[in-house]
């Protein structure tokens, strides 16, 4: 060390400190304590002393790779978990870029490839299924969702989308289940569907009762050999009924319909839920509309989660359930049919379900009925902040 002292380096010295150049013997020193050090830093004061200025940076820098070389030796040893944390290229090569990206660009939660991603203000990444779980528990539970990896505040109006991770996993090869190729995923959708050779395929004639199921690439042979073209009438009726039973139970909900809007009395309300919380003890999430005015009285429409189980946190399948509740006093009763509808405002992905209830002066509430939506599209809906749909109502009048 006493060897680097001004008087020892002269002009020397300070030639090299304008040139930047001293990183080249200082940078050393703040490695790992190593016994090379030493021998390294006694070659380049030796050469700046003997005036072999351009040696002394060679062999530093050379000194430097070697030092690098023994801390990548070094780091070898370390356990395997570390070693992806020191961002080791040596290690990193041995694994494919893909599945490297794969543990980059994957969601924070469920660890899955992003199709739609969001990301937290610090850029964690959670895909969009997750990211409306974590929402809709944190409404349920009354508390500020956070994200996983950083508990950061995380909201509709803080997270933002991220187009170049959504784009970079299109990009990335995925398996076929049906032929185990790989392919960039913005092509699996369309492989699986119409290319694919060995997806499963049915017969032609399974309208008629064949029940024939195997790869794609089997089907003109079997078709070719059916027998089911060459059967009687008689012989596929039977088939044909099953399909006929199949057809009059969807079109019953639309023959529902198409009476109920026959009817007298029909009115509808484009509705607004927004959550409360109960006074409980433990305080339970409910959703409730304003009140609206339908055939000269006053209604609410109530809402809860998964009302047949205890805890919906507890639960992946989410389910909403609603019911309708008269607020003034009613002088005769009411026989009501209603149903709700996605509506106008951005409203619910809903299959229509048609209820009916006979409302009197007692009986001012109907039943928790199902909300039939997925339960995707449930945390979806818990996650915004109120729920729109419409309510069609018809009443019944003797
Ligand atoms: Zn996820
Ligand atoms: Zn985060
Ligand atoms: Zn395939
Ligand atoms: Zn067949």
């Amino acid at each position: 060390m006493s060897t680097l002292t001004p008087t020892a380096l002269g002009k020397d010295r300070n030639k090299l400190l304008v040139d930047g150049k001293t990183r080249n013997y200082k940078r050393p020193f703040s490695l790992v304590e190593r016994e090379s050090q030493l021998t390294e830093v006694d070659i380049i004061a030796y050469n700046l002393q003997t005036n072999k200025m351009e040696e002394a940076t060679n062999s530093s820098i050379q000194v430097l790779r070697e030092s690098s070389a023994d801390k990548e030796n070094v780091s070898s040893f370390e356990p395997p978990s570390k070693k992806i944390k020191t961002n080791d290229s040596h290690t990193e090569s041995k694994t494919k870029l893909e599945d490297r990206l794969c543990g980059i660009l994957c969601c924070a939660v469920c660890l899955d490839l992003p199709k739609t991603c969001y990301q937290c203000s610090n850029g964690h990444l959670m895909c969009a299924g997750c990211f409306n779980h974590l929402l809709a528990d944190a409404r349920i539970k009354d508390e500020t969702a956070t994200c996983p990896n950083c508990r950061c505040e995380i909201n509709r109006n803080i997270c933002i989308r991220n187009l170049a991770v959504e784009k970079a996993v299109s990009e990335l090869p995925s398996e076929c289940p049906f032929c185990n190729q790989k392919l960039p995923r913005y092509l699996l959708e369309n492989h699986q569907r119409e290319q694919c050779q060995e997806r499963p395929s049915v017969c032609r004639y399974s309208r008629i009762g064949c029940l024939w199921e195997g790869p794609h690439h089997e089907v003109t042979q079997h078709e070719e050999g059916c027998t089911h073209p060459r059967k009687s009438g008689e012989e596929v009726m039977s088939a044909l009924e099953v399909i006929d039973a199949r057809h009059q139970e969807e079109k019953k909900v639309y023959k529902d319909i198409f009476a109920l809007l026959s009817f007298e009395k029909i009115t509808f309300n484009d509705l607004q839920l927004k959550p409360f919380r109960t006074d409980d003890f433990i305080t339970r999430l409910f959703y409730e509309t304003s009140r609206f005015t339908a055939f000269n009285q006053q209604w609410v429409i109530r809402a809860k989660i998964n009302s047949d189980h205890k805890n919906p946190i507890h639960t992946i399948n989410r389910s909403l359930s609603y019911q309708l509740v008269v607020k003034t006093k009613l002088t005769a009763p009411m026989n009501i049919y209603f149903l709700a509808l996605s509506g106008p405002f951005g409203g619910i992905d809903v299959k229509s379900k048609i209820y009916n209830f006979e409302f009197t002066s007692e009986n001012i509430e109907t039943e928790y009925e199902d909300l039939p939506i997925d339960a995707a599209e449930c945390n979806k809906v818990l996650a915004s902040k109120t729920i729109n749909f419409r309510l069609v109502m018809f009443q019944v009048t003797k």
